[in-house]
């Protein structure tokens, strides 16, 4: 008899350009390169032609759904509707949740909500987080947004029986009030997924998928997750892999894929448990330390710079919230959350003063994008936050609040000025500088 299988595939890109008039000319790529349109044409857009999403259960970050739509608008409109039986919900833009405060997580949560039943007509069951990093107050948010679950890796759950979480939907109670299910992916499979070689899925299925069935319970389903970019990207003609996987090699020992929205489990077939809080799937050394502190997840590389470039970031979002709440009112964070698609992708805001308010609140958000700090070097990923944090300066004064903006960028290139990169002379303030000149 046959079974059910979720493979989940992740589709993330960060952002490559500022959105505002004035910096929308500058790359943040050191070759001037367009990573987004040539991973487009290697992996997304082949991905999206070979029929994969039908297949496999996938979110995709609005950060990159927005950039699909003006690269190639076919290729995105797949995505779209494929996303109404396959999608799972993501929080638009792409920062540590647990590291933002209730209010912040409240506007990006919902904003990815309000975008998914734009394009689907229905609410998102399921979230995939960034990083799939998490706390308590990540999912009490997502449980009062309608979510019923979420994905992450085995180790961020801790089982009531004291056993492995791979592949046990576990439900998790919340001081709310509310419960919501963990959906952890099974970490060999999905580790194998991303890195074995991708040369003979029929191979692969036999060594690793067959004994894997084997060995687990026989209403248990198994899920894999990793990153949509391993295919075709990361692996040439990893595409066709994972189609030929999905279409022959699965069913071939039986295991049939099927989308984790369709799962459907009794209640006595979630086992319960709790969470380790401020865990992720890419920092085993526990809160999260890896985006803004030192741990040796970056290689044994020099990554003093990460805390006091997470801390510019985050003292600058916050000053903007208070500076917004005091023009709009304690309800900012419901006007952000409904405008963050209209206003990240349409940015102009010629004499409109609350969009330019609402648009500076989006850009300091995007200024706590993970990519930065995930990496041991801040040269690359570092120059799309620094870019959305003086994006959001502008937008400030374009709302009319120039002495504000003013006082607020004195403190912040302070701060900027302070952050020395490894191996290099420069500081977060020149990197900045040398963009804006360029
Ligand atoms: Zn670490």
């Amino acid at each position: 008899m046959g079974r059910e299988i979720v493979i989940g595939l992740h589709f993330y890109q960060p952002p490559r350009e500022a959105v505002h008039p004035l910096l929308s000319k500058i790359s943040t790529d050191p070759e001037g390169k367009n990573w987004t349109e040539i991973i487009d044409h290697q992996c997304y857009e082949p991905l999206a032609a070979e029929g994969v999403l039908e297949k496999v259960t996938f979110d995709i970050y609005q950060s990159l759904l927005i950039q699909l739509e003006k690269i190639s608008p076919e290729t995105a409109a797949i995505y779209k509707k494929s996303m109404m039986e396959n999608g799972v919900g993501e929080s638009f833009i792409h920062p540590i949740l647990p590291d933002l405060s209730k209010v912040d997580k409240e506007i990006i949560i919902s904003a990815g909500v309000n975008r998914f039943k734009e394009i689907t007509g229905q609410n998102p069951k399921i979230f995939w987080p960034p990083e799939t990093a998490i706390d308590t107050e990540t999912l009490e948010v997502l449980s009062e947004n309608g979510y019923e679950g979420f994905v992450c890796a085995p180790e961020q759950i801790i089982q009531q029986d004291g056993g492995n979480s791979d592949n046990r939907p576990t439900m998790i109670g919340l001081p709310n009030g509310k419960r919501i299910v963990a959906y952890p992916f099974d970490r060999t499979i999905s580790s194998l997924l991303a890195f074995d070689p991708k040369q003979n899925a029929d191979v692969f299925t036999q060594n690793y998928l067959r004994p894997k069935r084997d060995s687990i319970a026989s209403n248990q389903v198994i899920i894999a997750w990793t990153d949509a970019e391993t295919f075709g990207h990361h692996y040439k003609n990893g595409d066709k892999f994972l189609d030929y996987f999905l279409d022959s090699s699965l069913p071939s020992i039986g295991l049939y894929p099927t989308s984790i929205n369709k799962l459907n489990f009794t209640d006595k077939t979630f086992s319960c448990g709790k969470i380790r809080e401020r865990s992720a799937w890419s920092c085993p050394h526990g809160n999260l330390i890896r985006w803004s502190g030192s741990c040796d997840c970056g290689w044994g590389e020099d990554t003093s710079w990460k805390q006091p470039f997470s801390q510019s970031m985050d003292f600058l979002n916050a000053e903007v919230s208070k500076i917004i709440q005091k023009e709009l009112g304690q309800r900012y964070w419901e006007f952000t959350a409904n405008k963050f698609y209209e206003n990240y992708a349409h940015p102009e805001t010629v004499n409109n003063p609350q969009k330019a308010l609402i648009s500076a609140k989006i850009s300091s958000l995007i200024a706590k994008t993970s990519c930065a700090t995930f990496f041991s070097s801040p040269e690359v990923s570092g120059k799309i936050n620094l870019l959305y944090a003086y994006q959001s300066l502008l937008y400030l004064k374009d709302a009319g609040l120039e002495t504000v903006s003013n006082d607020l960028g004195k403190n912040f290139f302070e701060k900027l000025s302070k952050i020395i990169y490894p191996n290099s002379e420069e500081t977060a303030l020149t990197t900045l500088q040398d963009m804006l000149e360029a």
